[in-house]
């Protein structure tokens, strides 16, 4: 459920109408609502209660400074992947002991950062990593708390490009291997094992997929356990999938996949984190774009969008399906015309959707972009030279830019012409 409803005849965003927000910041623009971020985090704190956790939201999913610090002062923790992710959840207030540092590729930069400014723990993903950390850590007269990130080789069912926890992904190390993994990292003395930790995937809309990891995960507690480390952590990862069109895919409620965890890890004695970042952010949030020309074609008709695959990638990127939907409300039972919906960038895969009926639209009408609070503006660019789309934040009856729209001024002044040119 999210707070984005037709009230007489505008859409709105909670109880502020989009049309307005267009008036007053111009589009495309995404617009997230407060309310139902809260709601969605709501859901996964209800769906573990009686469990010792912690929430880490996954900043690349939707990173902007106000929605951290939103999500921060409800408790919540953050995932972060990089070194630029990390600044922004410490400036956005969260203390470092919230802090989860994920992903493949940790510079040695980055953890210094991290071991600097404080953090819950490293989530490892290879042995090289695990060397360059002890490394870091022991120069610098520190611990840094550990897990690994095993690779239960599962296939998540979702779409080939985030699936990760399959063995032929680059994620983290064979489960096969954690035994051996794990003695070295003991032994390593800038490091202090603290838990496992698994992420298999995104937009996964079942089950049973976690079920088998978290079981894995389960019985390597247990045997690593045997072994002699301190498994106190579990970190299960993201990945919950979301409804992108009310028709077709229906994906587990966040109680359930609670319930789940508690059948499945629930009795270890361990502390359980989870790593969602679409489920919290996909339906909170819309791309609200204007229509530039409805263009009439031979055997299909275009409705030209000021929006682009630069200010929504996933279309292009995953064949992704977001609604699109009028703001102002179409009469019940209206004709319908298909449209190929597509932005004005010099490509053919700059394309929203094909063949998609729609009310009648015409030029200046506006539209908004369902799901697309989750990579979305994160994914954003400045091709073709778009400035960077802007952000909004409504909670109530109010509204806030959190991220401006750069001028064409501050798009080039980024650059320089060397002086030898
Ligand atoms: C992307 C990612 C997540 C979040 O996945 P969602 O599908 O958005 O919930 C969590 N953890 C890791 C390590 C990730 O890479």
């Amino acid at each position: 459920m999210d707070h984005f409803l037709y009230r007489d005849g505008r859409l709105m965003a909670e109880d502020v109408a989009l049309d307005d927000i267009a008036a007053a910041v111009g589009t495309p623009v995404y617009v997230y609502s407060a309310k139902t971020l809260l709601r969605h985090y709501g859901l996964f704190a209800q769906a573990l209660e009686g469990l010792d956790h912690l929430i880490c939201f996954s900043v690349k999913s939707l990173s902007n400074l106000a929605i951290l610090s939103l999500l921060a002062r409800e408790g919540a923790g953050m995932d972060v992947v990089s070194g630029g992710e990390y600044a922004r959840a410490r400036a956005a207030g969260v203390p470092g002991e919230r802090i989860v540092f994920s992903g493949v590729g940790k510079t040695r930069e980055e953890m210094r950062l991290a071991l600097e400014g404080g953090i819950r723990q490293f989530n490892l993903e290879s042995e090289p990593e695990m060397r360059a950390l002890s490394e870091v850590a022991s120069g610098m007269g520190v611990v840094a708390p550990v897990t690994v990130r095993v690779n239960p080789d599962v296939d998540a069912r979702t779409h080939a490009k985030i699936s990760t926890g399959k063995s032929e992904n680059k994620f983290g190390i064979p489960i096969r291997k954690a035994r051996e993994v794990y003695a070295e990292a003991a032994a390593l003395p800038g490091l202090e094992v603290v838990g496992i930790d698994v992420h298999i995937g995104s937009q996964l809309i079942e089950l049973g997929p976690f079920e088998q990891a978290y079981r894995k995960v389960a019985d390597l507690t247990a045997t690593l356990r045997a072994d002699g480390h301190d498994i106190r952590r579990l970190d299960l990862g993201g990945g919950l999938g979301i409804p992108y069109t009310r028709s077709n895919e229906v994906p587990p409620l966040p109680l359930d996949y609670g319930a789940l965890i508690k059948r499945t890890v629930g009795d270890l004695g361990v502390e359980v984190q989870i790593e969602p970042g679409r489920l919290i952010a996909g339906n909170s949030g819309v791309l609200l774009s204007r229509v530039i020309y409805v263009k009439e074609g031979e055997g299909r008709d275009f409705l030209i969008l000021d929006g682009a695959m630069n200010d929504l990638v996933r279309p292009a990127m995953y064949d992704a399906w977001h609604d699109i939907v009028p703001v102002a409300e179409p009469a019940a039972g209206g004709a319908t015309r298909d449209f190929d919906v597509v932005g004005p960038i010099c490509e053919s895969g700059d394309t929203f959707a094909r063949a998609r009926p729609l009310p009648e639209l015409a030029a200046g009408d506006l539209v908004a972009f369902r799901s697309a609070g989750a990579y979305g503006a994160v994914m954003a660019s400045e091709y073709n030279s778009r400035p960077l789309v802007p952000e909004v934040l409504v909670s109530g009856d109010h509204f806030a830019v959190i991220r401006q729209r750069p001028t064409y001024e501050e798009l080039i002044a980024r650059d320089s012409i060397p002086e030898w040119l």
